[in-house]
């Protein structure tokens, strides 16, 4: 048998623990990063260890069974795999789902475009989440500049060349 289908296979296996990730995962729609997945898990299984969690999580979305959301500094899981999109508070780093429908003409625009075969796309939208909001308003005078200014990227697609950091 090839050995490097064994290893896919091996990998795969489905082991207490990486199941307890998954569906701990899928409980939620909170995209939360590999400490917070880790302290939900262990309710469950109190000796499974950091390292275990940040393991199973890359095997995970490696293998396509959950989404892992880059950008913006913090790591993020998110264990529904339909096609959605996500907006990402520039402050604190929340990711929450939107509602929208999935733009299907995005694809169509690069054809011909490109040498590459295009088979997806990133779109992510960013902004200020209720609570910064909240406490922007509270916290300084004059933030609305900002903030507009903000919510005016808030539709740009996301790009993967990491200008955009956390504050
Ligand atoms: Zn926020
Ligand atoms: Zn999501």
């Amino acid at each position: 048998m090839n050995k490097d289908l064994h290893m896919v296979r091996e990998d795969l296996r489905m082991t207490m623990q990486r199941r307890a990730i998954l569906e701990e995962l899928r409980r939620v729609d909170s995209h939360p990063t590999a400490d917070e997945v880790y302290e939900m898990v262990r309710q469950r299984l109190p000796h499974i260890s950091l390292g275990t969690v940040y393991r199973n999580l890359e095997l995970l979305s490696r293998h396509g069974m959950i989404q892992k959301l880059e950008g913006g500094g913090q790591r993020r899981f998110d264990g529904f795999l339909e096609n959605h999109y996500h907006v990402r508070c520039l402050r604190c780093g929340r990711v929450d789902d939107v509602e929208i429908e999935p733009i299907a003409a995005v694809d169509d625009v690069l054809q011909g475009l490109t040498e590459y075969e295009v088979v997806g796309y990133k779109l992510e939208f960013v902004g200020l989440c209720p609570q910064c909001r909240q406490k922007g308003q509270h916290a300084h005078r004059g933030l609305d500049a900002t903030e507009a200014a903000e919510e005016q990227k808030s539709h740009e697609l996301t790009r993967d060349t990491g200008t955009e950091e956390e504050r």
